[in-house]
């Protein structure tokens, strides 16, 4: 009985995983009153085809558009184009490990489709020292943190 039940859920996890990559941040923009709809047939009748057609975007810490942040030894922008880069400064020798990325001061995200400046900010400030999304404001490319990988 209970594996049974256990069984289900299983499943419903996995086509819900499978999705959420996918239709999260368009459907929080988008679509929001569809995140709420428990039913995966549902859920895979939303907006994938209908409108990502136009704007582009990316989940993932591994995914992260290039950052800039500022040198603690020196005061100059570095540039961080992966988040799995190491952090090094081209003014002095300073270099951090890409994990030292929330000890420094984040100045810019940079649009990794047309390189302008993104806007970013964090939606759980208590929970995480990352930025959790980027938007383009100039080509709507949007990137969501979600998760550290
Ligand atoms: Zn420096
Ligand atoms: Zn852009």
């Amino acid at each position: 009985m209970t594996d049974d039940t256990g069984g289900l859920l299983t499943t419903v996890r996995r086509v819900l995983a499978q999705g959420v990559d996918l239709v999260v941040w368009v459907g929080a923009r988008l679509v929001a009153p569809l995140r709420t709809d428990d039913d995966p047939n549902a859920f895979r009748l939303s907006s994938v085809e209908t409108h990502t057609t136009t704007i582009e975007g990316d989940t993932g810490w591994g995914h992260r558009p290039p950052a800039t942040v500022r040198c603690p030894e020196c005061g100059a922008e570095i540039l961080q184009a992966d988040a799995n880069d190491p952090i090094d400064c081209p003014e002095c020798a300073a270099t951090f490990q890409p994990d030292r990325f929330t000890d420094l001061e984040l100045l810019t995200m940079t649009c990794p489709v047309c390189r302008a400046p993104m806007q970013h900010g964090q939606r759980h400030p208590h929970t995480f020292d990352v930025p959790e999304w980027a938007t383009c404001g100039n080509c709507q490319y949007h990137w969501e943190f979600k998760h550290f990988y």
